[in-house]
């Protein structure tokens, strides 16, 4: 009985002729190359595909050996490997998904795919099934380049994140030398700088002889020197004191009123100076919980900016808010006001606004920088609100103090106090002392 492979028919019948043709049609349809070899290696049969991919005609291809279209670095190992292909095929299905090259007639190569099945009734004939797979194999060797890329990347990433690590060690170490080193160069520096000030004070006073007018001018730029390095010395050692987390507050709960005319008292001279009006809108009665001499400090520190950028005249108001969860405290001022684009940047170290200071550089330029840490080491914010030209009000907040039951209230019933005197300015100086000291006059 005729069979329907390509073996086993005859041509001459006419029913083996139709399934020839058939067979021959369903062949050069199919979308793959395929090859026929028989048991020596030899090619017997190729469809349309196989003619496509390797550029040889079937009758080129036919009766010549498989290996052909290999190249040359293939072949030797192929004509061994090709003796198994029928050998045990159910227990050994030898070509599936064999990766090869193939080559072409042009002597160029492609990737291809084999997929062998040993036609076991043809005395040793195997059907070759081929893929070209160029592309897959791009697409793979493509994603193989990408994975090595990416583990490189890691692996930069990784030691790039280690020498971070070792960097912020060496930075935090290189942080707390500079603190140590400032706060003992400071220490060394205080001390002498305190002699030249004494020194320069008492020849000013003449205790150790006249002056003439030039001496005398000589003296007090000494003394005005020498108090500016101090002052700039106290701050850098402030700073990298609360930078080094060194500074400890000591707070306690006390009057706003108190500590506020101690500031006032020390600052009003500065304002009598330039004729600025201070006004003093707190509530003395509102207590707070902070550390008393740095809150002073913090005080003093918007006091003397505000009046460093007012112009004679100008008036100096302090005002606090009782809010439901802190107390805001702020100090507003007449005076030449600050840009928006300048609000955040004088709150950093050595920032001063060149354009609104306009020749008034007396200050260190570490001021807000202190305030702005104090304030947050007691949990509180500062901010600017301000316009050039307008004005500047600087506000901050500090937590409610815990009130905790039974507390006494400090006895703020004021001192009447009769000032008698004829100099209306000199008048003015002992009143505004006497007030903010809490007496009423
Ligand atoms: P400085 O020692 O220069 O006063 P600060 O840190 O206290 O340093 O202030 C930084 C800068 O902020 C000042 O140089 C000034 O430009 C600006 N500034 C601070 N307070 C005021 C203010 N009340 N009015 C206008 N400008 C101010």
């Amino acid at each position: 009985m005729p069979t329907t492979t390509a073996v086993n028919f005859d041509p001459t019948s006419p029913s083996d002729a139709q399934a020839a043709e058939r067979f021959r049609n369903l062949l050069d349809i199919a979308p793959d190359p395929i090859l026929e070899v028989d048991a020596a290696g030899r090619i017997v049969l190729a469809n349309k595909e196989a003619e496509k991919l390797f550029g040889w005609t079937r009758t080129e291809l036919a009766g010549q050996p498989i290996e052909m279209l290999l190249p040359e670095r293939f072949r030797q190992e192929h004509a061994t490997h090709r003796a198994h292909y029928s050998v045990r095929p159910k227990t050994r299905p030898m070509g599936t998904g064999l990766d090869l090259y193939a080559l072409r007639k042009d002597g160029t190569e492609c990737a291809i795919d084999i997929n062998l099945s040993p036609v076991s009734a043809a005395g040793g004939r195997v059907m070759c099934i081929i893929r070209d797979i160029s592309e897959r194999r791009h697409t793979e060797e493509q994603i193989q380049i990408l994975n090595q890329n990416l583990e490189r990347r890691t692996e930069e990433l990784a030691a790039v994140n280690q020498q971070l690590e070792l960097r912020n060690l060496e930075v935090e170490r290189a942080n707390v030398l500079k603190s140590e080193f400032l706060a003992s160069v400071s220490h060394e520096l205080r001390t002498p700088l305190h002699a030249i000030i004494g020194f320069s004070e008492l020849l000013a006073e003449e205790t150790a002889g006249d002056l003439n007018s030039k001496q005398k001018r000589f003296t007090s730029h000494i003394h005005q020197g020498a108090n500016h390095l101090l002052e700039l010395i106290n701050d850098i050692l402030d700073l990298s004191k609360i930078e080094a987390g060194q500074l400890e507050l000591r707070q306690e709960t006390f009057a706003l009123g108190s500590a506020m005319s101690e500031v006032l008292s020390s600052i009003r001279p500065l304002a009598f100076h330039k004729s600025i009006e201070l006004a003093d809108e707190i509530q003395p009665d509102l207590s707070i919980f902070a550390d008393r001499i740095r809150f002073k400090e913090i005080i003093f520190n918007l006091f003397s900016n505000a009046i460093k950028f007012t112009r004679e005249g100008g008036t100096i108001t302090v005002r606090s808010a009782n809010l439901p969860d802190q107390i805001r405290i702020s100090v507003r001022d007449t005076g030449i006001g600050i840009a928006k684009e300048e609000h955040e940047s004088i709150f950093q170290t050595f920032r001063q606004v060149a354009s609104t200071t306009k020749g008034v550089r007396e200050g260190t330029g570490l001021g807000l920088a202190i305030t702005k840490r104090l304030v947050e080491q007691h949990g509180g914010q500062i901010w600017v609100e301000s316009e050039l030209g307008a004005g500047s009000e600087f506000l901050f907040t500090l937590p409610r103090p815990v009130v905790t039951g039974g507390d006494e209230q400090p006895d703020f019933t004021p001192t009447v106090v009769l000032v008698v005197e004829d100099d209306e300015s000199s008048r003015e100086l002992v009143v505004s002392y006497l007030e903010s000291e809490g007496f009423k006059l």
